[in-house]
């Protein structure tokens, strides 16, 4: 079947992301850090599956050695079913994200946003760049610039708007710019399979 995976740092809204598109409630606000099986859910009775995959990067309370293999886990599902994932949806915090990208590459460090990025471009898989919780941020247009910048795509933000990137505000429903992303891929996907 085809797939479509979230994936995302803990805490920047993918659970609230898959109930939006779905319909279906996910358990959130879980143990974080604890690995979580993939979910799987139908799209308004599309042939696609949704897959929440756990949260990488920093979550507090767990050991940096589990946190690798959590990470490990989520290269390795995608890589094992690259053929069946049509999309991919990283999901980042509008808020925080540029912070947390500059505070790792100053650190000397790939940031996990950026090396999931680019990991999935490797792949050939389309990726969704979802920028969550954006009723936080003031400057809109500079926010996302930046995050063009960081994933080493040309600005102004809206030359990728409608198939890369993705301001939304799940926790108020504002998800259009996700579904039209996704439509987008979906769409593609189906005139390639012909
Ligand atoms: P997950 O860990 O990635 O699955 O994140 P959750 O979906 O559990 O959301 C984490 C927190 O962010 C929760 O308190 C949500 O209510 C909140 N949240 C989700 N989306 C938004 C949003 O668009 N704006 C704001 N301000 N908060 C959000």
């Amino acid at each position: 079947d085809d797939e479509i995976v979230l994936v995302g740092r803990s805490n920047v809204g993918k659970s609230t992301i898959m109930r939006e598109l779905t319909g279906h409630s996910v358990p959130t606000g879980q143990k974080p850090g604890v690995t979580r099986e993939p979910n799987h859910f139908d799209w308004s009775g599309q042939s696609f599956m949704f897959t929440d995959l756990p949260g990488f990067g920093f979550m507090s309370g767990v050991e940096g050695e589990h946190r690798e293999a959590i990470q490990t886990d989520i290269v390795r599902y995608i890589e094992d079913n690259a053929d069946s994932i049509l999309a991919a949806v990283l999901v980042v915090d509008g808020k925080s994200v540029i912070d947390i990208i500059d505070r790792h590459s100053d650190r000397g460090e790939i940031p996990h946003d950026v090396e999931m990025y680019h990991f999935l471009e490797e792949l050939g898989v389309p990726t969704v760049v979802a920028v969550n919780k954006m009723d936080k941020v003031d400057d809109k247009d500079e926010r996302l610039n930046d995050l063009c910048d960081r994933l080493g795509l040309f600005p102004p933000w809206q030359q990728w708007d409608d198939e890369v990137i993705a301001p939304i505000t799940a926790k108020a429903g504002r998800i259009d710019s996700l579904r039209t992303a996704l439509q987008h891929h979906i769409r593609a996907a189906k005139r390639d399979e012909l």
